[in-house]
């Protein structure tokens, strides 16, 4: 085993914050939302942090998930939780975004997506809480990384998605452990079913922000790209944004790093990505107003960002502001387009939410939003293998004679 997950360490952890109000709450204790109803942060006494986790100490580590320990909230070695969670690589794409263009790609952390960072540190803060049933709903990626670590620890699941979810992750998530249920509604639907059953003590609530740790397991591709960077940060990135808790988690982790005195005040401008079909955060920033309407009718290729209403909109809309950057939306047509640019010229596959990154991308420099000589991330958040592709039909008669000019 990897010496990150071995080593028993102090950790930091002071309290949890509400963050509309700013209340305290008890650290080692199960929460979900606030008492205002909000999500609530994860503090800790980041002088100690500094104090006792050295830079070469850090950089001697295994560049996992796990070697940023002392900045997560997980006290015992014992409930900390692996599939093998890497640091995942900045891949160019120079024909299809540009020369100064990277794509973060997630997909390649397990079940595929960048849920599992999120859900790798919920699990394990269940483990270590005492929970032993756990109900979510989903659109997808969620549910296969909650299903994945949560059979590995022993936890019970019951999942929701709409019942259009692509089916690969609906099995995914069967296989996996958990108990699967196709919903006729959209994600916010399932999360009414999930609360209901919450409130009748027969599980814990598990949807997006709802419970204080994904975030802090989001967070770490904020540290990541700091420590992949050189302890600087691009100029720009673009997050393909449903709930937003990697918008917020980056976010959360420049200000712990600052804190730190890891890296300097300057922060990239964060551009929420969203569906031009469902658009709730970016109708919410150009209105100027601090939260978000639910979206109604939502529909677009990209399940991943089909989230009418997030909980933590305030939170996405404040990062994206306080940044420079905007939320911006673009349209099916232009996703599939820049997935296909990005498989055919550079031979990268990106998820759908991955293709909106590369479509804003693109506008963004088109309007002059963002200089082409710029250092800019993109997310791709999932492994396109998991999403349908165009058809190949062409076939080859081995019995007939064979036009080789021709194939
Ligand atoms: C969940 C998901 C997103 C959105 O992530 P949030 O942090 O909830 O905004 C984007 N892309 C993919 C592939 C996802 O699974």
């Amino acid at each position: 085993m990897n010496q990150n997950l071995t080593a028993e360490r102090p950790t930091f952890v002071t309290h949890l914050e509400c963050s509309l109000t700013g209340q305290c709450y008890d650290a080692d204790t199960l929460h979900g939302l606030s008492e205002a109803g909000r999500p609530l942060l994860v503090r800790y006494d980041l002088d100690a942090v500094a104090a006792n986790l050295p830079r070469p100490m850090l950089d001697a580590r295994p560049t996992d998930l796990w070697r940023w320990r002392e900045l997560l909230p997980v006290r015992r070695t014992a409930n900390v939780v692996s599939l093998g969670e890497i640091e995942t690589p900045l891949v160019a794409i120079p024909v299809s975004g540009g020369a100064n263009v990277l794509v973060k790609d997630e997909g390649r952390l397990p079940t595929g997506s960048f849920k599992a960072r999120g859900l790798v540190m919920a699990v394990a803060m269940a483990k270590e809480l005492g929970v032993t049933r756990i109900a979510m709903p989903t659109n997808g990626n969620a549910g296969a990384a909650l299903a994945a670590y949560a059979t590995r620890v022993g936890i019970e699941t019951i999942v929701f998605c709409p019942e259009d979810t692509p089916e690969v992750n609906v099995r995914e998530i069967a296989l996996q452990g958990a108990r699967v249920w196709r919903v006729n509604g959209l994600i916010d639907d399932c999360g009414a079913i999930v609360g209901k059953g919450a409130a009748e003590g027969r599980w814990f609530d598990f949807s997006t922000l709802k419970e204080p740790y994904r975030i802090e397991g989001k967070k770490t591709m904020g540290l990541e790209l700091a420590a992949q960077f050189g302890w600087k940060l691009p100029d720009a990135i673009f997050y393909p944004t449903g709930g937003g808790t990697g918008l917020i988690g980056m976010w959360k982790a420049f200000d712990e790093l600052e804190a730190m005195g890891w890296i300097g005040a300057e922060r990239p401008r964060m551009y929420a990505v969203q569906a031009s079909g469902c658009a709730p955060i970016v109708k919410a920033f150009e209105a100027g107003q601090e939260h978000a309407e639910r979206w109604e009718d939502a529909h677009t290729v990209a399940a991943g960002i089909r989230v009418p209403k997030a909980v933590g909109d305030f939170l996405i809309l404040r990062a994206v502001r306080a940044s420079g950057g905007k939320a911006v939306a673009v349209g099916d047509p232009a996703i599939l387009q820049a997935v296909d640019d990005a498989a055919r010229h550079d031979g990268l596959l990106l998820c759908p939410e991955g293709g909106a990154t590369l479509a804003a991308y693109r506008e963004a420099v088109k309007i002059g939003e963002v200089d082409p000589g710029e250092t800019v991330v993109l997310f791709n958040c999932a492994t396109g293998l998991k999403y349908p592709m165009p058809a190949a039909p062409r076939t080859l008669d081995r019995h007939q004679p064979i036009d080789f000019d021709a194939l």
